[in-house]
């Protein structure tokens, strides 16, 4: 039985201030506190942190009914590129080159496509690989190959109905818009990925979303669904008793008309994050990790090796040069190779050797007044703060004591509420509409409780 946070507890909720002197250790000493130190375990052997979200900016041009955003999000001003770069370094310093950090917000794209582009390379100039999360309305073509030309490795799109977006009325619906960013993304060499929450009023459409993702994978190289948590400004709630982590999986099967086997490797805490990995051939789907025995000889005599993503051949040649420098491994993998071909050997012939690989992934976050201590502490996935990382789960539950901190820069005190929202005031007609909103949203709070917005008070560093 996990143990829940008491309200108390979550408000000590604190970013680690400094990086530990060995993070893979540190990692691992976290999987073993927490009973998820596995013999199959990714996390403490492969990487020292599965990934890490860096917000670049709390506006959106959306308003998703179970958006993890807090209610000053769109009050909150974009950081300065120069908190960015300082929080890319702290990441950096946290958890070295081998690291995948998200880009994300709100909608990153609406910053300027030159900050964008500024961000990836500096991610890239310290070998770390970076993913745009974007909900695709502002990431043409034009960007998409900008920022690959930059070294951005993954594009992740969010499509589904929570956004309800103007003119589709159902994720069958949606799936036009999908296919149009998987065309958008076609040919660049990065990978494509689709997130999409699951909530009450999709659960059904979930066979089908994975179906569309098959049929698709020849761009689609994951796909990751998110079970509805009650955090941030959503509107929707708690989840129904019926959307749980075992039974999403039993959809996901359905969709892809086979069984899979999940978490051969595991990432993190097994209540948080689940996936499986498979080849799609000649449009069927076939268990890449059904033998799970080598898949996990593999991994964990390859743990120190770089395997690369962007295009399935870097991914297949890093994987390759991981394998042959092991002669025994080699040969285990050439029967393994040889298994696969043989029970997929109908649909290779059938598709002329095509062959591509998805992976399904279910992220399961937690509501944000129901925080349990050992997932926290196994927590793979980390968003920066100004102060470190911390849980996304723990963070998603404190957003506003951070984001509403000012933040000292070198040309003074930055405040996040700029000068008219710290004096409640302004020209409401020379506000845009969600601005407006969020504004309102942070006056809200401050009637109601003077003292937990206290930056708003403090004198205003102007740019
Ligand atoms: S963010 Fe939350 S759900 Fe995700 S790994 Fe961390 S604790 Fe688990």
């Amino acid at each position: 039985m996990n143990t829940l946070l008491s309200p108390d507890e979550i408000t000590q909720l604190v970013p680690l201030a400094q990086a530990a002197p060995d993070a893979m250790a540190a990692m691992r000493e976290r999987m073993q506190a927490s009973g998820q130190w596995q013999p199959h375990q990714l996390a403490g052997r492969r990487w020292n942190m599965a990934c890490i979200s860096l917000e670049i900016t709390q506006r959106c041009n959306l308003d998703c009914t179970l958006c993890y955003l807090s209610d000053s999000a769109e009050a909150v001003r974009d950081f300065p590129m120069e908190e960015i770069f300082r929080r890319i370094d702290l990441i950096h310093a946290h958890y070295g080159s081998n690291t995948d950090v998200q880009i994300s917000g709100g909608e990153p794209t609406l910053r300027k496509p030159a900050e964008l582009v500024a961000i990836v390379r500096r991610l890239t100039q310290l070998g770390m690989r970076s993913s745009l999360f974007t909900n695709g309305i502002k990431a043409t073509r034009a960007l998409l190959t900008e920022l690959a030309q930059a070294g951005l490795t993954d594009v992740a799109f969010h499509v589904d109905s929570t956004q309800q977006r103007a003119g589709y009325t159902s994720e069958t619906d949606l799936n036009a818009l999908r296919h149009e960013y998987i065309e958008r993304a076609r040919g660049l060499p990065i990978s494509v990925f689709f997130n999409t929450t699951v909530h009450a009023g999709n659960w059904a459409d979930v066979p089908q979303l994975a179906a569309f993702f098959v049929a698709h994978a020849d761009v689609v190289r994951m796909c990751s669904f998110q079970l509805q948590a009650d955090t941030g400004r959503g509107v929707l709630g708690t989840r129904a008793d019926a959307i749980t982590h075992d039974a999403i999986w039993q959809r996901i099967q359905q969709g892809a008309g086979t069984a899979l086997r999940t978490n051969v490797l595991q990432a993190g805490h097994h209540d948080c994050n689940r996936s499986a990995v498979t080849l799609v051939v000649n449009g069927r789907v076939h268990d890449a990790f059904a033998d799970a025995a080598f898949i996990r000889r593999f991994m964990r005599e390859t743990a120190d090796a770089r395997f690369a993503r962007g295009t399935p051949w870097r991914a297949m040649r890093s994987l390759v040069a991981a394998a042959v420098a092991q002669p025994a491994l080699a040969l285990a993998t050439l029967r393994w190779l040889a298994a696969l071909a043989w029970q997929t050997r109908a649909d290779l012939l059938a598709a002329r050797g095509k062959v591509h690989k998805l992976t399904f992934f279910t992220h399961n976050f937690m509501d944000a007044c129901s925080l349990e201590r050992e997932r926290l502490d196994a927590c793979i996935f980390m968003a920066m703060t100004h102060q470190g990382p911390l849980s996304m789960c723990a963070y998603n539950a404190r957003r506003d004591h951070f984001l509403l901190q000012p933040l000292a820069t070198s040309s003074g005190l930055w405040q996040p509420l700029g000068r008219r929202a710290s004096q409640g005031a302004g020209n409401v007609h020379s506000f845009p509409i969600k601005l407006l909103k969020g504004r309102a949203r942070v006056a809200r709070q401050q009637a109601q409780s003077p003292t937990t917005t206290t930056a708003t008070t403090e004198p205003e560093f102007t740019s």
